[in-house]
């Protein structure tokens, strides 16, 4: 199959998922997970109407931003973010979905004053507490969001997760909820320079789930571009 027919088959699918639960498919983003696909991968997600494309890698973000592989659609950065590398994506991706630390908007905060821009953000949830993956635990997001009034150069649109690998759709669902429940929660209380729009959950293997859960926006990499070749280069 190819990528046009991956992300029409996949349209279908959020709107049968969408319609399913009341929801309006409109209200989900198919955000194209990029990662070890070229730009000419990237290009045909774009021309097949993925809504924008999500980045892992620093290095290949650079390679395919020199290379213009975005071009009409915004870009996003998904992976694990090191502070030394801040300076190379803020200001280059429309939103930082990844943010798991204090230290990372702190440093984020300083890039973005610097080159006098607000850069959006999804604050990273570990919402499984999985020792050694990245992210927020969520206790940790309240006393985050209630300190975002002194980062006047970041913008917090949401938040971002991962769960553990499920088994059972029943147990994926209940870290889903978990998460909109959070979301809702930061929401109702209004924040500075938090909205909280965006609740980017579900991958190639749970996003119907995810759709029911509330997630407003997708990230799909193998649904869209096949199993991903390790073997060819863009690794760092
Ligand atoms: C790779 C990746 C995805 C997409 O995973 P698939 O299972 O291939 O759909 C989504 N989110 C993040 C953060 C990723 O790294």
């Amino acid at each position: 199959m190819s990528i046009a027919e991956n992300v029409a088959a996949i349209r279908q699918r959020i709107n049968d998922a969408a319609l399913s639960c009341g929801r309006d498919p409109k209200d989900i983003l198919l955000c194209a997970a990029t990662k070890m696909n070229d730009a000419s991968a990237v290009r045909q997600a774009i021309a097949a109407g993925v809504d924008c494309c999500g980045e892992n890698r620093v290095q290949e973000l650079t390679a395919k931003l020199a290379e213009n592989a975005y071009a009409g659609k915004p870009v996003h950065f998904i992976g694990h973010l090191q502070t030394n590398k801040v300076k190379q994506v803020v200001g280059k991706v429309d939103l930082i979905q990844s943010v798991d630390s204090v230290r990372l908007l702190e440093v984020i905060e300083r890039e973005a004053e610097r080159q006098g821009l607000t850069q959006e953000v999804l604050l990273e949830v570990n919402i499984g507490g999985e020792a050694g993956k990245s992210g927020f635990a969520k206790e940790e997001i309240l006393p985050v969001v209630e300190k975002m009034a002194s980062f006047s150069h970041i913008f917090v649109r949401g938040l971002m997760t991962v769960p553990p690998i499920c088994q059972e759709v029943a147990e994926s669902q209940e870290f889903f909820s978990e998460i909109s429940t959070l979301s809702v929660d930061i929401r109702r209380k209004k924040y500075d320079n938090v909205s909280v729009d965006i609740l980017s959950m579900g991958m190639s293997g749970d996003f119907e789930t995810a759709i029911r859960c509330g997630s407003t926006m997708i990230r799909l990499g193998t649904a869209i571009f096949g199993p991903r070749d390790y073997t060819k280069s863009y690794q760092d």
